[in-house]
C-alpha cells in the first residue's frame, strides 16, 4: 500500500515534458491509413470505368453513351459518399480512441461511460463489482467521508472524519456504470500523514488519492477520463502508458517509484 514514495517529490514541476508522443503516433497512422484507403478508392474507380467502356464499345450509340454517363455519375456519387462515411467512422471522431491513445483490449471493457459530474457518494453503497480492503474506506467513501483510524493493522479510530475529494466518487461510479470490477485497496487506510522521507503531506491523509487493485481497464479509464475528473496524478508500474503527473501523461517517473507501483494503481487529486 506503500504507493507515496520520496521519489514522488522528484516529480515536480518540471513533469509535463514529452508526454503525449504516443497519442501523436496513434494519430499519424489514422492519416496513413487514410491516405491509402483514398488512393485504392481512386483506382478502383479506374479500373471499373476501363473495363465498363472496353466491354461495351460494340454496342456504343449516342442514346447509349448518354445513359451510361448518368448512370456512371450516380455511381461515382453513392461510392464517393460511401467512402467518406467509412472514413469518418474509423477517424478521430470514435469516441473510444479519443487521443488517440486508448485501446480496447480483449476481455476488458470499454470505458464508454464518461463520469458523472455530480460529487455525490451516495450513488456507491452496495453497488456491484466495487470493494474495499478496508472498513474504514468501505463505510466512508459512500457517505462522502472517512473516518481517520491509526493502529497496525490501522483499525483504531480516532474521532476524525475526512472529506472524500468529490471526484473520486464521479470516477468510481464512471467506472461502475462502464462495467469495471473495482478494489479500492487504500483511500484513507494504511498511508502515513507524510509521504515517507519527507515533509509533504500525503494526498491520501486528506482523502484525494486512492489506491486500487490492478486492473488494466481502472488504469486506462482514469487516464481517458484524466481532464473531465481533474486527476493530477496515475502511478502504475504495470501499464506504464497510462502514467500521468501534473494531469498530463507522463514517462518520466523514476524506476524505483514505478517498482513500488506494480501491485496497485494509485490515482490522486
Ligand atoms: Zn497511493
Amino acid at each position: 500500500m506503500d504507493s507515496d514514495n520520496p521519489v514522488e517529490q522528484e516529480v515536480g514541476e518540471t513533469a509535463r515534458e514529452g508526454a503525449s508522443a504516443v497519442g501523436v503516433g496513434a494519430q499519424k497512422a489514422q492519416v496513413i491509413l487514410g491516405e491509402a484507403w483514398n488512393q485504392l478508392k481512386q483506382q478502383v474507380l479506374k479500373r471499373a470505368l476501363q473495363s465498363l467502356l472496353a466491354a461495351a464499345s460494340p454496342y456504343l450509340t449516342v442514346p447509349v453513351v448518354i445513359l451510361t454517363g448518368v448512370l456512371l455519375i450516380i455511381f461515382i456519387l453513392v461510392f464517393a459518399v460511401g467512402a467518406g462515411t467509412a472514413g469518418e467512422l474509423t477517424g478521430v471522431n470514435n469516441p473510444r480512441e479519443s487521443g488517440g491513445l486508448v485501446q480496447c483490449e480483449p476481455g476488458e471493457p470499454c470505458p464508454i461511460e464518461p463520469p458523472p459530474a455530480t460529487g455525490e457518494c451516495a450513488e456507491l453503497a452496495n453497488v456491484p463489482r466495487l470493494s474495499y480492503s478496508y472498513q474504514n474506506d468501505r463505510v466512508g467513501i459512500p457517505q462522502g467521508q472517512i473516518e481517520r483510524v491509526v493502529g497496525d493493522p490501522p483499525e483504531d479510530p480516532v474521532g476524525e472524519m475526512v472529506t472524500v475529494h468529490p471526484r473520486i466518487c464521479d470516477g468510481l461510479i464512471g467506472m461502475v456504470n462502464s462495467g469495471i470490477t473495482i478494489r479500492v485497496t487504500a483511500a484513507l487506510n494504511r498511508h502515513d500523514k507524510y509521504v515517507a522521507g519527507s515533509n509533504r503531506i500525503s494526498a491520501h491523509w486528506v482523502g484525494a488519492a486512492v489506491d486500487f487493485g490492478n486492473n488494466v481497464a481502472i488504469a486506462r479509464y482514469m487516464f481517458e477520463n484524466r481532464s473531465a475528473l481533474g486527476i493530477d496524478q496515475i502511478i502504475t508500474g504495470v501499464w506504464r502508458q497510462y502514467n500521468v503527473n501534473n494531469g498530463q501523461p507522463y514517462d518520466g517517473y523514476s524506476e524505483a517509484l514505478l517498482q513500488s507501483h506494480m501491485n496497485h494503481i494509485h490515482v490522486g487529486w
